[in-house]
């Protein structure tokens, strides 16, 4: 009797716990079959009343029948956990065969990478780096620079203001006179920075980068100013490139010369193999790079310098011109348009 009643729960629980059994439903049937109230704990109760003869049979079978639905219970728990396993595995598979993305090396930009080449040579020379504001005042920019206000060649010099007297500064001159209004010479000077003019074609951008140097002492000469850059022209550009001097004018500069360097692409023939005349230079075999000369007494005074007992020399370049000629560049817009397939070639 109580044999065939265990036959019946045991048919059950497997009907049960057939596939299909979710992990709630493997709960309920543990507390439903082994809880303090379950119904093999009930059996396990009315034990006690057999007739002790009945007991050792009886016994044994109800406890493999508690151990059966126990593992029961545990295989179908494993499964359900096996079969989860698997879901995620397929869901979150992942094709390690496809080709990852790669991290892009940076590159140091060609400007940055000129402009770090001609500090260099400076420094190698003696001189010391300065710097001034982007936005300067009209005393400074100009009027300092012996440009008083109703000079023609503040026109040369399509400028922003940002206010009456504020404006982004036109050139890194200024910075010439914030360093001899505070110090004394001798002085060796460069100052790298961005300037701002109102020009906007292929060879000229709104903002680019000028290198301002300068040597003020007492007995600086022509010839100093003259070996200076020549020297530094050569370290930049080739040990043989040729370089001239022609007289110009700039109002903070009296004598004053541009410089101009052998072209780069014809090696100052003027034209190409073809016979045809080089594009670079239009034909000339030369190439403006540099703009200096003496410092103007007239600045050394409004410094509170006497221009007696001093004497020194001031340049000027474009450093985006200067990689231009450098790498052959031909648009100055290539500069800012951050292209990777531009930058990618510099290194
Ligand atoms: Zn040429």
């Amino acid at each position: 009797m109580v044999r065939e009643s265990l036959e019946t729960l045991k048919d059950e629980f497997l009907s049960r716990i057939a596939e299909g059994a979710s992990e709630e439903e493997v709960e309920r049937l543990r507390i439903e079959y082994l809880g303090r109230k379950g119904k093999l704990t009930f059996l396990f109760r009315g034990f006690k009343e057999l007739p002790p003869e009945e007991r050792p049979e009886l016994g044994e079978a109800l406890n493999r029948l508690r151990q059966f639905v126990e593992d029961r219970l545990e295989f179908r728990l494993g499964e359900l956990k096996q079969r989860e396993k698997e879901r995620i595995l397929k869901a979150e598979r992942v094709d390690i065969t496809l080709p990852g993305s790669r991290w892009e090396r940076g590159r140091i930009h060609p400007l940055t990478l000129v402009m770090d080449e001609i500090i260099d040579v400076f420094l190698t020379m003696g001189f010391e780096i300065a710097r001034g504001p982007d936005i300067e005042d009209d005393y400074h920019n100009f009027e300092a620079l012996n440009m008083p206000p109703d000079h023609p060649a503040r026109d040369m010099q399509d400028t922003f203001f940002v206010s009456q007297d504020r404006l982004l500064r036109t050139h890194t001159s200024p910075v010439q006179i914030r360093v001899m209004e505070q110090r004394r010479p001798p002085l060796q000077i460069i100052a790298p920075g961005a300037v701002f003019r109102h020009d906007d074609d292929a060879t000229h951008s709104p903002m680019f980068h000028q290198v301002e140097g300068f040597m003020v002492d007492s007995h600086i000469a022509f010839s100093d100013l003259k070996g200076v850059l020549t020297h530094f022209l050569r370290q930049v550009l080739r040990p043989e490139t040729g370089v001239r001097f022609r007289p110009s004018f700039f109002p903070f500069t009296e004598p004053s010369a541009e410089i101009d360097i052998q072209c780069l692409l014809c090696e100052g023939g003027g034209s190409t193999s073809e016979g045809q005349p080089c594009r670079v230079c239009k034909g000339t075999g030369w190439l403006e790079i540099l703009g200096a000369g003496m410092i103007d007494p007239e600045v050394f005074r409004f410094v509170g310098y006497n221009p007696d007992q001093v004497s020194g020399f001031a340049f000027g370049m474009g450093v985006e011109r200067i990689a231009m000629l450098k790498y052959g560049i031909e648009d100055i817009r290539l500069f800012f348009q951050n292209d990777l397939r531009f930058l990618r070639q510099f290194s």
